[in-house]
């Protein structure tokens, strides 16, 4: 499979009254052809700054990707301008945010807002794409499409909002989709269609989506891939089966075991100890050193790297140092 998307050393800092903040650390991945690629991890730990570094939509100046390459089909993305990034950005990568309400424009019809895209990328004339308005609006799952594309954002239901998210991002029918947290704010009933309609989408166009979220269910149910971020840093990754069965870095292992288990009766639910560390107070250590129940001297003063300790399978975390060395 090819390679849609690679990441390489992206780091995104911001900069505050109170010092830089570096909210994206020397992160590195890679999004394959027809792909699904959960980010993981707590909130505040880099996913979303992650995803809106390639989008090219961090905040500047507040915020700044000041280092790594993103390379997005044959495009390197960071050295592109504005107007560049712009022509991908909903034609050929798109992406969904978590409140849809929030994303609509409340003073435009649905149907405005999906022929936007369709005019602008597609050339599409205003007819055209009408009709294939109508189309995506069916496609996504809402009945009474002709009266749904006539009306308002606050006429529709959080669960009805979200599919027309879903519609405007596959519109140009996208080589990536990047969807964050896009079932946040729904119920679980309407957060299993949409999960079920994101698969059935990517089985149909082949699309390869960039999915972030801190919910382990939904990333069981549509992972090929994962990546645990903690503190801005990938702190493990691997294949899904690999990673839900085996986990190794004791931050995974602490957010699979918060996560409820259907049919079992939990008298509490872990939770893992202790918070996020202050993002202006990192230092050299493991970030998770003060969470964590293997801790030892070497994490306090030394940050692990990210090795392959498995065929497809990489960790940061000194328990693992000898296994890093034979691999
Ligand atoms: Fe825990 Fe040390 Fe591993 Fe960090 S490097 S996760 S502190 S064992």
């Amino acid at each position: 499979m090819t390679n849609v998307l690679q990441v390489d050393h992206l780091s995104t800092y911001f900069y505050t009254e109170s010092g830089t903040v570096k909210a994206v650390d020397d992160v590195s991945f890679r999004v394959r052809e027809g792909e699904t690629v959960c980010i993981v991890g707590e909130s505040g730990c880099g996913k979303s700054i992650t995803a809106l570094s390639i989008m090219g939509l961090v905040e500047e100046p507040a915020g700044k990707v000041v280092g790594g390459d993103i390379q997005f089909q044959q495009d390197q993305l960071l050295g592109m301008s504005k107007n560049e990034l712009r022509t991908l950005r909903g034609n050929e990568m798109a992406m969904i945010f978590q409140e849809p309400m929030s994303s609509l424009n409340p003073v435009l019809t649905i149907g405005q807002q999906i022929i936007e895209p369709l005019v602008v990328h597609q050339k599409l004339s205003k007819k055209a794409a009408r009709l294939k308005a109508i189309e995506l609006i069916e496609l996504v799952g809402i009945a009474r499409a002709e009266q749904i594309y006539d009306s308002y954002p606050h006429e529709l239901s959080g669960g009805m909002l979200q599919r027309i998210m879903i519609a405007i991002a596959i519109s140009c029918n996208p080589k990536l989709l990047i969807a964050d947290e896009p079932t946040t704010a729904l119920d679980v009933t309407i957060q299993a269609q949409i999960l079920d309609l994101l698969r059935e989408l990517k089985d149909r166009t082949k699309m390869s989506i960039m999915l972030i979220t801190h919910d382990l269910g939904v990333v069981a149910e549509m992972a090929d891939y994962v990546i645990v971020m903690y503190a801005g840093k990938i702190v493990e990754e691997g294949e899904v089966v690999e990673l839900f069965n085996n986990p190794k870095h004791p931050y995974t292992q602490g957010l699979l075991r918060s996560k409820p288990i259907l049919n079992q009766r939990q008298e509490e639910l872990y939770s893992i100890p202790g918070q996020v560390p202050n993002p202006l107070a990192l230092t050299e250590s493991c970030y998770f050193h003060d969470r964590c129940g293997h801790c030892m001297s070497i994490c306090q003063t030394k940050q692990p790297p990210l090795q392959q300790i498995a065929d497809k399978q990489q960790v940061a975390c000194w328990l693992y140092e000898e296994a890093m060395q034979h691999v």
